[in-house]
């Protein structure tokens, strides 16, 4: 069967203390019982996932949803830079305003960390990454939090999660 996610990204290039607030936020989730808190295989992206618990299900707004029978059920966490996105249908410049997905655009430079800017193929105006509207939605971020199979959350999880990182968050959806 095919796998879903839910990644909750900050809108920061680069995040502050990215490591401390990794864990800060695990802790946080540890303490409400959202998930187990020993190491296990239970993510596709690498093999230290925190598998879900008992009270996703508070959180949840389909706990009967939840995959608490699935292998692939845990919480992974990205400390470095990464792109969290599925294939995007649009991808608007914030300075000409046109769509550029089906020119030679690139993320590469800003994955790589030799710029935080992408270059329009279009206007060639740069831009700072999380400025272009990229839809679906993408995240861009050295720090994510990605949900493997969980079902929707609800909005007050949603709002507190992004208290605790204190700043704007992107969530994207993802079906491998
Ligand atoms: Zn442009």
């Amino acid at each position: 069967m095919s796998d879903n996610s839910i990644c909750i990204v900050p809108k920061l290039s680069g995040y502050p203390n990215n490591k401390t607030k990794s864990n800060e936020i695990l802790n946080w989730l540890l303490s409400r019982d959202i998930v187990k808190p020993n190491v296990s295989d239970c993510v596709l992206g690498s093999e230290n996932g925190y598998a879900i618990s008992e009270g996703a299900k508070i959180v949840s707004v389909f706990p009967g949803d939840l995959p608490y029978r699935l292998i692939t059920n845990g919480l992974e966490i990205t400390i470095g830079r990464a792109i969290f996105a599925g294939p995007p249908d649009e991808i608007i410049c914030p300075a000409c305003k046109e769509n550029i997905v089906e020119d030679e655009w690139n993320v590469s430079d800003w994955a790589e960390y030799r710029s935080d800017n992408m270059l329009c193929p279009k206007c060639k105006q740069e831009s700072e990454i999380s400025t272009y509207i990229f839809a679906p939605e993408w995240g861009f971020s050295d720090l994510g939090f990605t949900f493997w199979n969980w079902s929707e959350f609800t909005a007050e999880f949603i709002q507190e999660f992004k208290n605790k990182l204190g700043c704007e968050i992107t969530i994207v959806y993802c079906h491998l």
